[in-house]
């Protein structure tokens, strides 16, 4: 990037840039400082104090507001082309930006993404429509696919799902075989991580109160989280690799994981957003939108992930996003079982955090860089191109107003399903501008680039930052 600098420098007198975003709290990986940055060709070539920042074709003062990486989203379901009712490549990607999420990695789920064939076609689709940049999980794990890893991780996939329960539950053997070949080829494995054995048992006790939304939690203890991540670390510590526990959502997962790592076993974890806002007692006051697995918890555990991401236990926030449209929630108002489980998030994260975390001083910025940004751009092997402010960067990143209130309702989600788990709640602190590359892509309230600027992001093997 030095180069286009230097060159630039030769043919003016001064030093002219792209863009410059001035007079903003940047949010470096060294703590938080005040100045601005230069942007060429999509790349960071600048970060300096206001007085010696260039001229540039664009300038944004950004007024003393937080200026951070973009965030990483490292878990949504977008079920392009699959599932088009629920959501889009364009649909899910302009959610993402106008929730300052400017890289997200999609999750398969009903539709299987395991050959080299699928990952061209979903590569050419995303870079098709999506408006930011974008990776993915390969998936479900089966006892056929977990040969492909190789090549997969060679093509820059290199994170692979598979689950422990029902429908897509995975043997143990193939576990075995998926990490066993992480171990030598590299990436991670992300293991929904419920007992099945636990919630068939635990089912047939909730006979003759499904009508209570309540009861899809009461069907999935705590206990069914614990045992499968348990019996997961044990397999990692047999074969080595990295291993990655999706949506940790109990106090007892979480000391799982932490007592994995103080084994020595390579194992990192994620908390969703829903998880961190609302707890058990609520489902039946949301209802049927509140269905997702794993299930809303106790305050007690709910008080525990946001300890947890305080002292470094939990690695990343992400979404889970997986929105449906409505009457696919509606059906389960007289049982909930009939109800989609699922719900919107890709938008919100940023907002609950900066109003659930730093406003009521839950969280650090510098925690909140990790989280979001910093943590999953190296879990994924994209670091340092994403997830930091640094020179040579891409230029993605997103203005907060750290003051500024905001209702949530339906109408302001970019998100094709048209509702939000969050209605009505009153968050403090806003994205109010994302940039993409160096493109405007967010600002205050419309989306300002077009479907076709995404670009698919290659996985290297990553970095493991545990406990960070
Ligand atoms: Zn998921």
């Amino acid at each position: 990037m030095s180069s286009t600098v230097t060159s630039t420098f030769r043919k003016h007198s001064r030093v002219t840039v792209d863009l410059v975003v001035k007079n903003a709290k940047l949010l470096l990986e060294s703590g938080m400082t005040h100045g601005g940055i230069g942007v060429v060709d999509g790349k960071i070539v600048i970060i300096a104090r206001n007085e010696h920042l260039p001229e540039a074709e664009t300038v944004i003062d950004a007024e003393g507001k937080v200026l951070m990486p973009g965030l990483i989203d490292a878990h949504a379901h977008i079920h392009d082309p699959t599932m088009l009712e629920h959501e889009t490549f364009t649909t899910g990607s302009k959610a993402a930006v106008a929730g300052g999420v400017t890289t997200f990695v999609d999750m398969p789920l009903t539709n299987q993404v395991d050959t080299i064939g699928a990952v061209e076609e979903k590569i050419a689709r995303g870079e098709e429509i999506s408006v930011t940049d974008f990776t993915f999980y390969a998936g479900m794990m089966n006892s056929e696919n977990h040969v492909a890893i190789p090549v997969l991780v060679e093509r820059g996939i290199a994170a692979f799902k598979a689950f422990n329960s029902a429908p897509y539950q995975t043997s143990n053997g193939v576990l075995v075989k998926c990490l066993s070949a992480i171990s030598e080829y590299g990436g991670h494995l992300t293991i929904h991580s419920e007992d099945q054995g636990i919630l068939d048992e635990f089912s047939k006790e909730m006979e003759g109160d499904w009508d209570a939304p309540i009861s899809h939690s009461l069907a999935r203890p705590n206990l069914a989280e614990q045992l499968a991540i348990r019996q997961n670390i044990d397999i990692a510590a047999q074969t080595g690799g990295h291993l990655h526990i999706a949506h940790v959502t109990t106090k007892e997962g979480v000391q799982e994981v932490e007592r994995g790592r103080l084994r020595g076993v390579m194992v990192t974890t994620e908390v969703c957003p829903h998880h961190l806002v609302f707890y058990r007692d609520d489902m039946n006051r949301l209802g049927p939108k509140s269905k997702m697995n794993p299930p809303l918890r106790t305050r007690e555990d709910r008080a525990a992930l946001w300890s947890a991401l305080l002292r470094g236990a939990i690695d990343m926030v992400v979404s889970d996003h997986a929105p449906c449209p409505i009457e696919m929630k509606e059906r389960g108002s007289e049982d909930i079982r009939e109800a989609w489980s699922g719900v919107d998030g890709i938008q919100t994260i940023l907002r609950i955090l900066m109003s659930e975390g730093i406003n009521k001083a839950r969280l650090s910025y510098s925690r909140l860089l990790r989280i979001c940004s910093r943590n999953p751009s190296r879990i994924f092997g994209l670091y340092p191109k994403k997830g930091v402010l640094r020179i040579g960067a891409d230029a993605d990143f997103v203005i907060i107003d750290q003051n500024k209130e905001e209702k949530i309702t339906a109408d302001m989600m970019e998100s094709k399903c048209g509702w939000t788990l969050y209605e009505g709640m009153i968050m403090k602190g806003v994205p109010v501008m994302t940039f993409v590359r160096g493109v405007q892509a967010f600002k205050e309230g419309q989306v300002t680039v077009k479907p076709g600027h995404g670009r698919f992001q290659a996985m290297g093997s990553g970095e493991k930052p545990l406990g960070e």
